[in-house]
């Protein structure tokens, strides 16, 4: 790949000043896929001497010039969408069809629904019709860092990067160094777009690195982040001296409620949308609730579908589930999955080691835990990978108080026919999003958590508002 070792600084691909070599593994062979750069202090300084100068202008950039702009950047990202697909696929193991399906189209079904949200969006106006004189101005909040996770690339780059272009802040974007080669291509995309030097840029690296430095500078006015709570923790004490904007989207422990009325695919369905991504989806629904009374029927139905979900190679076309992004990953759920164990859930499928057949690469067997209790690691922790944790419930209110028992807030599953059950759960779920009977929340719909999954909103008007600062003015001339 093209401009791998390099950065992406004031509208030009640059030598790192203080690089340091990265391999880049495939995790489905374990093999070095590309060598990046890791940048240092100068480089983070270089890229944000670059963003700090483009605001003054690009600030002040005409909405129509930005909407072109966007226009432009969704045409190229569609064309290469292949290319990214590719990238995705090698960088994170992401299979290939569900990477082109999934990973690469998250990226233009976010350009396009930002599009959409912008041609109606008020970035100024009266406080109300009452106050003609009270004038609310929106504007660019300034230079922001973001800084974003390998497991879903694209869809977080382009939640973060589209409305910051949008609405005129200029930006330096670290994407994982776990996942760099799409962010990489994403670059070029940039570049061919004509974005004007400065107002984009991009620097590899790690967290202790760049992400910290960032994190840290003074000419920084907003952080915007996905990724682990340990980091945005780190985040938010390291960009409190500077008062930074932090916005943050963490991890996640969903709760998936299934009544006993429930439609007869919920558990099969429950299972694919938590092994969907290897199970590494900060909203992935790892905690299977089951009124009881439906529960053995339900252990057994997710047994099968587990059993039936295939393991593969990412490279592979189909739909089955590719490996993990790391070895670090990989042991972390095995850690996991023998805590399960040692702490007294039932193993109904699964369990420890590779799927037959698999001895390298980081693949994991999908597994189903049962009779689990709500104070057991596995039901408390993010695992980030196809495990399921599953415990009967006798009432309605026990089901609500086990999903709320949690650090966690980001996204609850309630799957029920009864439709007045269903609106009085999804008003006591303290989580950002609720997903109901397998429907999809419209595009357009703020991303986002409560409690330690974090504080910020993504997409549609809220994505775009993170972005802004808003001025009061009185006395306005009307
Ligand atoms: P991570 O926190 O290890 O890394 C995320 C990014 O932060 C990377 O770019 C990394 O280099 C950087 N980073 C790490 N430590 C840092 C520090 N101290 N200061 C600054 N930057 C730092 O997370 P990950 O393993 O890449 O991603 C998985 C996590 O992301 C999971 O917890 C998942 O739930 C979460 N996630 C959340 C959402 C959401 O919208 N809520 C979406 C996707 C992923």
């Amino acid at each position: 790949m093209q401009h791998c070792q390099e950065f992406y600084i004031n509208g030009q691909w640059v030598a790192p000043l203080e690089g340091r070599p990265f391999d880049v593994i495939n995790p489905s062979n374990e093999e070095v896929a590309e060598t990046i750069s890791l940048g240092g202090k100068a480089d983070t300084d270089a890229a944000v001497a670059a963003a700090k100068a483009a605001f003054a202008s690009w600030r002040l950039s005409p909405m129509s010039e930005r909407m072109d702009l966007l226009e432009t950047i969704l045409g190229i990202y569609k064309r290469r969408a292949a290319d990214m697909a590719e990238a995705i696929s090698i960088e994170m193991g992401a299979p290939i069809d569900m990477a082109k399906v999934q990973q690469a189209s998250a990226g233009s079904g976010h350009l396009q629904a930002f599009i959409n949200a912008l041609r109606v969006f008020k970035f100024e106006g009266p406080l109300r019709e009452d106050t003609p004189d009270t004038y609310l101005i929106k504007e660019p909040i300034g230079v922001c860092a973001l800084i974003t996770p390998w497991n879903w690339p694209m869809n977080q780059i382009t939640l973060k990067v589209i409305p910051a272009l949008a609405t005129g802040c200029t930006m330096i974007l670290k994407p994982s160094e776990q996942s760099p080669l799409s962010g990489l291509l994403f670059s070029e995309i940039m570049h061919e777009a004509g974005v004007p030097a400065g107002v984009y840029n991009m620097v590899n690296g790690d967290g202790p690195g760049v992400g910290s430095q960032l994190s840290a500078h003074p000419d920084v006015d907003m952080v915007s982040f996905t990724g682990s709570t340990r980091a945005g923790k780190a985040i938010t004490i390291a960009g409190a001296e500077t008062i930074k904007r932090v916005t943050l989207e963490l991890g996640g422990k969903g709760a998936n409620i299934v009544f006993a009325d429930a439609s007869d695919n919920a558990v099969a369905n429950g299972i694919k949308r938590c092994f969907n991504n290897t199970g590494q989806s900060c909203n992935a629904p790892t905690r299977m609730l089951v009124e009881r009374s439906r529960y053995n029927q339900a252990v057994e139905e997710a047994k099968a579908a587990a059993e039936a979900t295939l393991v593969s190679t990412a490279a592979e076309v189909g739909n089955h589930i590719g490996p993990l992004v790391s070895e670090l990953q990989f042991n972390k759920v095995q850690d996991l999955i023998q805590k399960g164990i040692d702490e007294g859930a039932r193993l109904v499928t699964g369990g420890l080691g590779r799927p037959e057949g698999l001895n390298r690469g980081y693949y994991v067997r999908p597994t189903v835990f049962a009779d689990c209790h709500n104070d057991m690691q596995v039901m408390r922790e993010e695992i980030f990978g196809p495990v399921l944790s599953m415990m009967p419930f006798d009432t309605e209110e026990e089901a609500i108080r086990i999903a709320n028992d949690t650090d966690y807030g980001l996204t609850n599953y309630v799957q029920t026919t009864d439709p007045e059950k269903a609106r009085r759960v999804a008003r006591e779920l303290r989580t950002g999003m609720v997903d109901m009977n397998g429907r999809a929340r419209a595009s357009g719909s703020p991303f986002g958590g409560m409690k330690q999954s974090g504080n910020g909103r993504e997409g549609g008007e809220w994505g775009i508002d993170e972005f802004l600062e808003v001025r009061a003015i009185g006395g306005w001339p009307v």
